[in-house]
């Protein structure tokens, strides 16, 4: 019986049972670096969760590590309300950089809190207070977060819990998944027509649909399985919101900073939305989170929107860091060819192993959605999901050393999350475990 052991005893009935990884991923880890965790037993994992997608640099990257130690050298003020600071101009310069050129050049920064949901609040809040309308566009499968209107906007509902947390101004919309598409799979069809079908609900007078505030999306679909919308369809959304004087808000909370190949996932379809919404690896491992929108759309009063922790210094310098470094080392093309690897791999394993219903992904945010072989295949030819599978697979990995997480409307899904620095030879690893993991959860 070790220290760990009685660490996740002690947990386990002290915290909510709400508990989610703690619950799938029995370690407890006290050191780590790069791609590796070590837990308190002394064995090392690697880690392909990555902080749910937020450490692009790996753990304690050294130039994230001397940014926050900087800081805290310096004597500069640690909290600092929404202040103006030679840390935060050094974020919002860096930042702006990044930007495509109609927001760097015009656009302007909201510091929205620590999370993620707080910025998808903003952006949200925002857009109906601009527009004076309250209707939300929304997708199936859509994570954005746990507060109220982000809440509401997220499309699975096994988290919506009680209710009173959905919202009828939210209208949902099919997100173009091609594997279980109502509209058949091809993925220029299954898009065409789910653009067409939001074009109609948007213009047909006895649809039912009043003219919403506005539209949010998620380039690649994150929570919801690792679904990469095909640039076609980022298009057609971004016309049809357009030509309607609908905000566009592009949830890149997930997919940001390099992890899909480009600096931000929208950059693949050339479009620009109205509102960006922009956290995890814009921290560098620390809390942040921030809206970046049109001038047009900036209608606030002042305080019209606040919060007490909107200038997390280490936070803003470490993520000045890490958006830095991943600039200047292009570590963004490089998701983009180790992303690549780890698919052809992955598609290697699927002739192997029938239980593997798709491999998709883009960059270095890649989904396995596992099935059932046996059953019948479904009116659009896909199998059931075998979130059991999923789950055993996840065992498998954990014992083989590999963090893995699951996702997917059934949780069938496991999602890889590698750092931005992983190493050639730690993609190999990462396939050869998974391989393993699958054949010993498949028997
Ligand atoms: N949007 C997306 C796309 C996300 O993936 C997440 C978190 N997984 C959120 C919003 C919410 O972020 P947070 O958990 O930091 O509130």
């Amino acid at each position: 019986f070790t220290e760990g052991d009685a660490i996740l005893r002690r947990q386990s009935q002290r915290e909510s049972a709400a508990r989610t990884y703690a619950r799938s991923l029995p370690i407890v880890p006290v050191r780590a670096r790069g791609m590796t965790i070590e837990g308190a037993d002394g064995r090392r994992y690697l880690d392909c969760l990555s902080g749910a997608g937020t450490l692009a640099l790996g753990h304690n990257h050294p130039v994230v590590l001397e940014a926050i130690r900087r800081v805290l050298d310096s004597g500069a003020p640690l909290h600092v309300l929404d202040l103006a600071t030679p840390v935060k101009d050094a974020f919002t310069t860096a930042l702006f950089e990044t930007l495509p050129p109609e927001l760097a050049d015009r656009g302007r920064i909201q510091f929205c809190g620590p999370a993620g949901t707080d910025a998808v609040e903003a952006a949200i809040k925002l857009v109906r207070t601009a527009t004076g309308r309250s209707g939300l566009l929304a997708f199936s499968g859509a994570y954005h977060g746990m507060t109220a209107a982000a809440l509401a906007a997220t499309g699975d509902t096994s988290v919506q819990g009680a209710a009173g947390v959905t919202d009828g101004r939210v209208v949902r919309l099919p997100y173009p998944y091609n594997y279980r598409c109502p509209f058949g799979t091809g993925g220029a069809a299954g898009a065409e027509l789910s653009a067409r079908l939001t074009a109609h609900l948007l213009d047909d007078p006895k649809g039912g649909v009043q003219p919403p505030a506005g539209m949010i999306l998620e380039p690649v679909q994150g929570e919801g399985g690792v679904i990469p919308a095909p640039n076609a369809w980022l298009c057609r959304m971004r016309r049809i919101t357009a030509d309607r004087g609908i905000p566009l808000i592009a949830d890149e909370v997930q997919t940001g900073v390099g992890r899909t190949g480009t600096f931000w996932a929208i950059e693949s379809s050339g479009i620009v939305p109205d509102v960006m919404v922009l956290s995890k690896a814009i921290g560098g491992s620390l809390p942040l989170a921030v809206i970046v929108y049109r001038e047009e759309l900036d209608c606030w009063q002042p305080g019209a929107h606040a919060g007490t922790f909107r200038g997390n210094q280490l936070a803003m310098a470490a993520g000045t860091a890490t958006l830095t470094y991943v600039r200047e080392n292009d570590l963004a093309g490089r998701a983009a060819t180790l992303g690549a690897r780890l698919l052809a791999g992955l598609c290697g394993l699927m002739g192997r192993h029938p239980c593997i219903g798709d491999v998709r992904g883009r960059g270095l945010m890649i989904g396995i959605e596992l099935v059932d072989p046996a059953a019948e295949p479904d009116d659009y030819g896909s199998l059931p999901a075998a979130p059991g599978l999923a789950a055993a697979v996840q065992r498998e990995a954990l014992r083989r050393g590999l963090i893995v997480e699951l996702g997917g409307r059934h949780g069938s899904t496991v999602r890889l999350l590698p750092p931005l620095t992983v190493t050639d030879q730690q993609v190999e690893a990462v396939l050869d475990r998974l391989a393993d993991s699958i054949a010993a959860a498949g028997r």
